[in-house]
């Protein structure tokens, strides 16, 4: 019948702990920094949009009060200038155009004044190389405030006589007697330097791309920095709808390029106008990549720390195991001192190696009883047959000279025949106990099988053994033995290299000297001689 055998584990590819620990610590921080960044691009994305739009807001909140007093000033500006002129004493033209170059310097609201009379005839006008005195206007916006008789203000269009774009307010002239007598009427250049681009400058909010445009009542673009888009209807724009609803706020909105763009905007209450301030939303994507940089960079740092202590630890930690793992592969197979083991801080691998310990500890104990037992008589624990063998191949081996004795019990038949085995036994044992006492350190006493015994002596000459020999046989002889009989014992010498070179043939002859002894009449020593 076959016995199931424990599957041998494969050479193959293993995780070692070091691996797994720091994979595990690997994956851990990849999640933890990726819901990190997550919730931080999240968080971050939010507060720089609601940021941005109401920094927007605010700047088009300012921007629209700014333009709403500008433009109440122009008004009054136009309205003070034309009740001035409706009195005037002296209404000879040259004093009216001094006036108005007057008004026209010393404000820079508008790059251009006329002075219209009820007819749409122009009287004067500022500067002068204007040259529109004594023309019949032609333009439907004066046309318009002339027909309106009241205050007027323009969306932006292009001057037929001149091409230029611009925007025309006026107020009307009524003399003494509320009698109409025409318009005053500014213009502003869009295309121009103007009293716009002098308050508001470049047009540059920031770094970042923002920027702002103004639309008219209309919908119509009054300042943009794309001067090429000025008077674009630009009244599809969600923003601008919602500014020309006369509402103000702030939104995220696409620009007439498809742009995404974070407006903030403004309704100016006097005239309808909207300012409104954009940033493109893809400067917050920027500046979020920008900031999710950073925390890659500085968790980076953490993490490479981070894994190098996992590494040492885990070294740390794997280390006992394989010096474990080598010390009970080799536990059996070769006697081995125990290293020192020190106490691990880990406490399974503490546990482990008490345990190891231990298990060693008893295994080398039994191997030790077992090679004992292996060459120790079990009746007398004299040494057995096979250890003397070995004992006397070595000193062959060494050519170390020796003698040996081969003791034998005289008559010990009749002992066992007469006072049975135990009592035999007992013999045994008593002169086994003789035996061992009557011999130096460094001598070897063996039971080599019966009621035979085998004494090898090492550097003894013959005679010197045959005194041993002699000395142990008298004091068997006078033992008193639990019978009622002597106990004798006869013995056999001989020398290596003298009488043998092997062990078979020294032991034979030292069985034949024993022979003689036996022959001779028991109880006596006999040295081998051919
Ligand atoms: P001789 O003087 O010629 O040596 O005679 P002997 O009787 O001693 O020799 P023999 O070889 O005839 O007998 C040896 C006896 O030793 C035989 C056996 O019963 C006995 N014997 C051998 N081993 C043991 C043992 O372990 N215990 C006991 N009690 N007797 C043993
Ligand atoms: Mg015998
Ligand atoms: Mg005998």
């Amino acid at each position: 019948m076959s016995r199931p055998v424990a599957a041998e584990p494969k050479p193959g590819k293993k995780l070692s702990l070091t691996l797994l620990l720091m994979a595990l610590v690997t994956l851990v921080f990849l999640l933890t920094t990726t819901i990190l960044l997550i919730g931080s691009y999240q968080s971050k994305k939010k507060s720089l949009i609601e940021t941005t739009l109401n920094l927007n807001y605010a700047n088009a909140a300012r921007m629209s009060k700014t333009v709403d007093s500008l433009f109440r000033s122009m008004r009054s500006s136009l309205l003070f200038s034309a009740d001035q002129i409706a009195n005037l004493r002296d209404v000879s033209p040259d004093s009216i155009d001094a006036y108005l170059d007057l008004t026209r310097n010393s404000s820079n609201y508008f790059n251009s004044i006329i002075l219209v009379n009820a007819n749409g005839t122009v009287l004067n006008n500022s500067p002068a190389e204007l040259g529109m005195v004594g023309r019949q206007i032609t333009s439907l916006q004066v046309k318009e405030a002339l027909r309106q008789k009241n205050s007027y203000l323009s969306s932006p269009y292009i001057a037929s006589s001149t091409g230029r774009m611009l925007f025309f307010m006026s107020e009307p002239l009524y003399n003494k007697d509320g009698h109409y007598l025409g318009q005053l009427g500014g213009t502003v250049y869009l295309e121009d330097y103007n009293i716009l681009n002098m308050i508001f400058g470049n047009n540059v909010i920031d770094e970042s791309g923002s920027y702002y445009y103004i639309v008219s009542a209309e919908g119509h673009l009054l300042y943009h920095p794309e001067t090429g888009r000025l008077n674009e209807d630009v009244s599809a724009n969600e923003v601008v709808r919602n500014l020309r609803a006369g509402l103000s706020g702030r939104m995220e909105a696409v620009n007439t390029k498809g742009i995404s763009m974070l407006a903030g905007y403004s309704a100016v209450p006097s005239n309808g106008w909207g300012v409104v301030v954009v940033s493109p939303a893809h400067n917050i994507q920027e500046q979020l990549m920008v900031h999710l940089r950073k925390i890659v960079a500085y968790t980076i740092i953490p993490f490479v720390v981070l894994l190098f202590c996992v590494f040492v630890l885990a070294h740390r930690l794997a280390k006992p195991f394989v010096v474990l793992a080598d010390l009970v592969h080799r536990i059996g197979k070769e006697k081995l001192e125990l290293p020192e083991l020190k106490p691990h801080w880990n406490r399974e691998v503490d546990l482990l190696t008490t345990a190891v310990v231990l298990a060693w500890k008893d295994i080398q104990e039994q191997t030790d009883q077992l090679t004992q037992d292996a060459m120790t008589d079990l009746l007398t624990g004299l040494t057995n047959r096979r250890s003397l063998d070995i004992s006397i191949s070595q000193s062959i081996a060494a050519r170390v000279p020796f003698s040996v004795i081969v003791l034998d019990v005289d008559k010990f038949k009749f002992v066992n025949d007469t006072y049975g085995h135990l009592a035999g036994d007992e013999v045994l044992r008593q002169v086994a106990g003789i035996l061992a006492e009557s011999i130096r350190p460094g001598d070897i006493c063996a039971r080599y099988g019966g009621e035979e015994f085998v004494l090898l002596l090492p550097r003894t000459k013959p005679e010197q053994a045959y005194t041993v020999a002699e000395r142990i046989r008298k004091t068997l002889e006078a033992t008193e033995v639990p019978l009622p009989m002597k106990v004798t014992s006869s013995q056999g010498i001989a020398h290596y290299p003298t009488h043998g070179r092997t062990r078979e043939e020294l032991l034979g002859r030292a069985d034949e000297a024993l022979y003689t002894a036996k022959q001779s009449g028991r109880n006596r020593t006999v040295i081998y001689s051919e």
